[in-house]
């Protein structure tokens, strides 16, 4: 009998049910039709390509950017007992020889290809001799200058087609702004491929947005409040400070390790492949790490610094909990990232269409840090979906206060129109609160009758008023000149008291036991530390990072369910026939003797 989807669901990947629109798109592949799938990182794109090439005759043909992720792909499908393999520059000519021998002789039923090699004269005549099940682009948003990770040779991927044109063509990415999927749709020429949208919602992650006022001692605080043996990467905004980050985690007993584009390509792989293959290591790096990086136990993504966009966020903490299981994304921010960035975008040689647009992508990043309202809403709403209050994020958990700050709003606006709308929030602070300082003195600023009339607030809560001022586009920052704060449209209604404004109170940090975060991740059984001990060891003996083994998910199930037979094992999610044959007996072994 001719296999199903479902069937290789069920017995190949020992999965119960397809998730979203998996069978839809593999449904349209596997009948020769074209797709384009937009689903957030963690959301299950590989098997809506793996699954039809194994349905279809030939070898499918994966064009994916980076060499770790082909590696753990390629292990993890091995370990299913799939045919598969991959090309790119690690391998030796020997090994990529016999790679392409298998390929030809029709042996593979997966090839994972970095793009540059896809292209070269060479493998196009070997394609030409091949009967490809279909060609899947991953990360297609490389093709696209919008997207954060362009990479020059995917724009060649357009002559798959127009080489190819019989051969079904998937495009998979999780970057969903509308800018970027027009890009690649019309650099893949993928005009007439059909558009999946998947809900971008993660439900197990819970978003926490701070406001930074000593940002090691917050993180810190979030660290010891029960992560400490848990994988969790930290996102920095500078080479410098990850390294610095690394360091000061690793005095203070975490195991840190560092990972950004400067740093010698031996240390940073080794690095990389440590945060995969290990338990528990805490990765503090820049965006360049990440891409591709499917490591599904990774507990918490934090950022120290604002990313660049609401994109670049959600992408960079989509790494977490890829395996379902609660996870957390922290992050905290001040005034000083925005300054800096909206300097980066001003003072950068990019046209005028690309700074507004990446004006507007900051812009859109301020309302969801300043937001009152659950964070889930604003982020799937940034990308089209709609959705009600989420109740895992800090602002629905504890909702933050309001407070009408019309009045204080009306001070600051003055204050700013009253000394030139020519200088930053700190000097404006300063005369708020009528400081005598040398700047006041030289400008002459105590004459002025706002000069002291903010002694209501302190400095700290100054700044929060001028930050959510210039989030809710009541005041712009003016690079041009050297960071003044200036009137927009909005400032007017403000200062004649038309509209009224709310501001949230700073939110308060919160204590959820530890106890608590342990047992709903089930972890803490001595039955789930024998089965990763016993994972372990099946890992380091299958030379693969132990999540290609089974992921804790599958764990903490075979813990919860403690089956007794074979039978019992196979209907739990994760274990397909090939794995039960594996290692049904020792987890069964496990099991009894616990
Ligand atoms: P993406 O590439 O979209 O980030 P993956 O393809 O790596 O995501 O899938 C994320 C995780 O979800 C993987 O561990 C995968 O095995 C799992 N997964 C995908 N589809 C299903 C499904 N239908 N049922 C259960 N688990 C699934
Ligand atoms: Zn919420």
């Amino acid at each position: 009998m001719p296999d199903t989807a479902l069937g290789l669901l069920n017995r190949v990947f020992g999965y119960p049910a397809f998730r979203g629109r998996q069978a839809e798109i593999i449904e349209m592949l596997a009948g020769g039709g074209d797709a384009m799938v937009l689903m957030p990182t963690g959301g299950g794109k590989s098997l809506c390509y793996q699954i039809p090439a194994l349905l279809r005759e030939g070898c499918g043909v994966v064009v994916s950017p980076l060499i770790a992720l082909m590696q753990d792909q390629v292990a993890a499908l091995r370990e299913l007992g799939i045919a598969a393999a991959f090309l790119n520059s690690s391998l030796s000519p020997r090994g990529a020889a016999e790679v392409e021998a298998d390929f030809v002789a029709g042996r593979l039923k997966l090839l994972y290809v970095a793009p540059e090699r896809l292209l070269t004269p060479r493998f196009l005549q070997l394609l030409a001799q091949v009967r490809v099940a279909l060609f899947a682009i991953d990360e297609a948003h490389c093709v696209s200058q919008w997207g954060h990770d362009f990479r020059p040779e995917y724009l060649g991927l357009s002559q798959l087609h127009e080489r190819f044109p019989q051969v079904p063509r998937i495009a998979l990415t999780a970057t969903a702004d509308a800018v970027t999927r027009e890009e690649i749709r019309a650099r893949l020429n993928l005009a007439e491929a059909q558009l999946f949208v998947a809900s971008f919602d993660r439900p197990n992650i819970r978003y926490r947005i701070a406001e930074k006022q000593d940002g090691r001692r917050q993180l810190l605080a979030f660290l010891r409040d029960g992560r400490e043996h848990q994988a969790g990467i930290i996102y920095c905004g500078s080479r410098r400070k990850v390294e610095e980050t690394a360091a000061w985690l690793q005095r203070e007993g975490y195991p840190a390790l560092a990972y950004h584009a400067g740093l010698e390509s031996r240390v940073r792989e080794r690095n990389q492949e440590r945060f995969l293959r290990e338990e528990g290591l805490i990765m503090v790096a820049t965006i360049a790490f990440g891409m591709g990086i499917d490591k599904p136990d990774v507990r918490f993504v934090a950022h120290l610094d604002l990313p660049r966009s609401i994109e670049g966020y959600y992408q960079e903490t989509g790494r977490a909990g890829r395996d379902g299981l609660p996870a957390e994304a922290w992050m905290v921010w001040g005034m000083a990232d925005v300054v800096a960035q909206r300097r980066f975008i001003d003072e950068s040689e990019a046209g005028d269409a690309y700074k507004r647009v990446a004006s507007a992508k900051l812009d859109a990043l301020l309302g969801l840090v300043e937001t009152a309202s659950c964070r889930r809403v604003a982020l799937l709403n940034y990308f089209g979906e709609a959705a009600q209050p989420c109740g895992n994020c800090d602002t629905c958990l504890e909702p933050p206060t309001l407070w009408d700050g019309s009045e204080a709003a009306k001070k600051a606006l003055s204050a700013v129109y009253r000394t030139g709308q020519r200088f930053g929030a700190g000097h404006v602070i300063d005369v708020l609160l009528g400081k005598p300082t040398d700047k006041v003195s030289q400008w002459r600023h105590d004459k002025l009758s706002v000069f002291g009339i903010g002694g209501e607030l302190d400095e700290k809560r100054w700044r929060a008023v001028f930050r959510q001022l210039l989030a809710q586009g009541r005041l712009a920052v003016d690079h041009d000149a050297y960071g003044a704060l200036q009137f927009t449209a909005g400032s007017r209604p403000v200062l004649r008291g038309e509209e009224t404004v709310f501001f949230r109170e700073a939110s308060r940090p919160t204590k959820v036991a530890r106890k608590a975060r342990a047992a709903e991740a089930g972890e803490d059984t001595p039955l789930f530390d024998a089965l990763r001990a016993w994972r372990r060891a099946a890992a380091e003996q299958h030379n693969v990072p132990a999540y290609v083994i089974f992921h804790d998910s599958t764990l903490r199930q075979i813990a919860a369910q403690k089956p007794a037979t074979l039978g019992e094992l196979a209907g739990i999610p994760g274990i397909g026939a090939k794995k039960l044959e594996a290692y049904g007996a020792g987890i069964l072994q496990v099991v009894a003797s616990c």
